[in-house]
């Protein structure tokens, strides 16, 4: 079994502590993995602190040629990165190489771009005979705390954008799913960037804690829980530290009258059931036109009902366990009360014996706006159909929500489409097509699901300070 280490100031040191993760296939005892202690989180920090002047002053073609190189490496390693997510996070291999892998690696690529186009404007001022311009500096200290669903492309959102903008880094992934993240760090130290640049520390909520309350950051950029988003929000009020969050989400996903049902049903079951559901944007809350919900409901519960389970590392799965048994409880908790509700289970429902944490795709028909199925995020593969008449009425139930991360939109009616698309109060909409997040398009959510943006020039916004110079020359 392998053990893992944290990696400080251009070294990989034990942790104090460590813990067993498991193969959420089998349940089999899978790493030890470091467990970070707050002096740990000291060292990293102070590393970060000392690495900071001359990595914000590296020349930005130096900080591309590396952002570059490691995208390479990521490249080049993608097959055992691959087996390495599948066996720690559970995702199926395919999945696992064409979204996560492929996903890290092109956020590399296309922040390299961006570090040598970091620059500021020069504005026209009132005040005779001045010089007035601004420019863009690294934030500094950036505690980069990730979730267990995508950890290795969920770091690499993050990372890419902060290095490329000069700040250094601070690594903390999901104490479930750490090692991919661990070999990221491998390659990045292969790639050559410099000590202190990039520093990880793995463990559970204690350590994102240390890190978070840490004088010494600058920045926190976090992808979980709202519940834990507030209170990083919180823990950082004392110094005001700089915030990013990409939280929770309840995907409303419309289906018009006009649409392509048999279209809808397959990028339901892509958008809906990626990750066995384990995705932030996942289409759950599904509004079908009453005329054309029958059908849908129907041909989507067929086709989740036909999906092969499995191991992520069988290459026919095509929906891999949940991460954890306790995650798998949770779920089940919440279909369990959809069904004590009086939503009609239209397939599935339950957990799948024997090893491993799989649970058997669900779809619920008559969910109704109030229940919690069709209000909270689950976070597993449970589908909530309900339906409507009326698309002004719809809109307003689609955002009566505490979220707004994303959304998407099945019709074949343009000006429909397009209205949908304005109404909808969500950092993304989708119109017929799955959720596919890209390096190059903004990504974050309105209301309960986030503050700020990733990806594009956006995250360049998040990673730096604006800073105005005035000079003033005479007459
Ligand atoms: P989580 O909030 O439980 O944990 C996320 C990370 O925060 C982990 O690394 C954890 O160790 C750390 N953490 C826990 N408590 C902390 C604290 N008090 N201070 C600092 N760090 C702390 O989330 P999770 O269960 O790993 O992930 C699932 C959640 O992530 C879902 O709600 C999902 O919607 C969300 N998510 C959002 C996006 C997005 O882009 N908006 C993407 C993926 C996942």
């Amino acid at each position: 079994m392998r053990s893992t280490a944290l990696y400080i100031d251009g070294r990989w040191v034990d942790g104090a502590d460590s813990f067993t993760t498991t193969d959420p296939a089998t349940g089999a005892a899978l790493a030890h993995v470091a467990s970070a202690s707050a002096a740990d989180v000291d060292a990293a920090v102070a590393s970060a602190r000392n690495a900071l002047p001359s990595w914000t002053a590296t020349p930005p073609s130096v900080k591309a040629k590396l952002l570059w190189k490691l995208a390479d490496l990521i490249e080049a390693d993608g097959d055992e990165l691959a087996a390495l997510e599948t066996s720690d996070q559970g995702q199926p291999l395919g999945i696992a190489r064409n979204v996560s892998v492929t996903g890290a690696a092109e956020h590399f690529r296309y922040f390299a771009g961006w570090a040598t186009k970091i620059d500021g404007t020069v504005n026209t001022v009132s005040f005779p005979n001045t010089l007035q311009y601004d420019r863009r500096v690294p934030v500094g200290v950036c505690a980069l705390i990730a979730p267990w669903n995508f950890p290795l492309m969920i770091m690499a959102w993050k990372l890419a954008p902060a290095l490329a903008c000069g700040n250094t880094t601070v690594l903390k992934p999901a104490e479930q799913t750490s090692l991919t993240t661990v070999r990221l760090v491998e390659l990045a130290v292969e790639a050559g960037f410099p000590p202190g640049v990039i520093n990880l520390v793995t463990g559970g909520p204690e350590t994102g804690k240390a890190l978070v309350a840490h004088p010494g950051v600058d920045k926190v950029s976090f992808t979980g829980s709202t519940e834990v988003g507030q209170a990083i929000v919180s823990a950082s009020a004392s110094d005001l530290k700089r915030v990013t969050l990409e939280l929770g989400g309840k995907t409303p996903t419309v289906v018009a009258r006009s649409a392509d049902i048999d279209a809808a049903v397959a990028g339901t079951v892509a958008g809906g059931l990626l990750n066995s559901g384990q995705v932030c944007a996942a289409y759950a809350r599904l509004y079908v036109d009453s005329k054309r919900r029958d059908e849908f409901t129907s041909k989507l519960a067929a086709a989740v009902a036909g999906l092969r389970i499995g191991a992520g590392a069988d290459p026919s799965t095509e929906l891999g366990p949940l991460v954890t048994a306790e995650h798998r409880t949770r779920v089940d908790g919440f279909v369990q009360r959809a069904i004590a509700a009086g939503a009609t289970l239209a397939t599935g429902g339950s957990v799948v014996d024997g090893p491993g944490n799989f649970y058997h795709p669900t779809v619920f028909a008559d969910v109704k706006d109030d229940m919690q199925i069709a209000r909270e995020e689950v976070f597993g593969p449970v589908l909530a159909v309900l339906d409507y008449d009326d698309e002004d009425e719809l809109l307003a139930r689609v955002n009566d929500s505490p979220y707004g991360l994303a959304a998407a939109v099945w019709s074949d009616d343009l000006r429909s489409a397009h209205r949908l698309a304005d109404g909808i109060r969500a950092g993304a909409v989708f119109v017929n097509m799955p959720c596919i997040p890209d390096a190059a398009a903004p990504w974050g959510g309105f209301r309960s699901s986030g503050w700020g943006r990733e990806m594009g020039p956006y995250a360049i916004d998040a990673y730096t300070e604006v800073k105005g110079v005035w000079i003033h020359h005479g007459a």
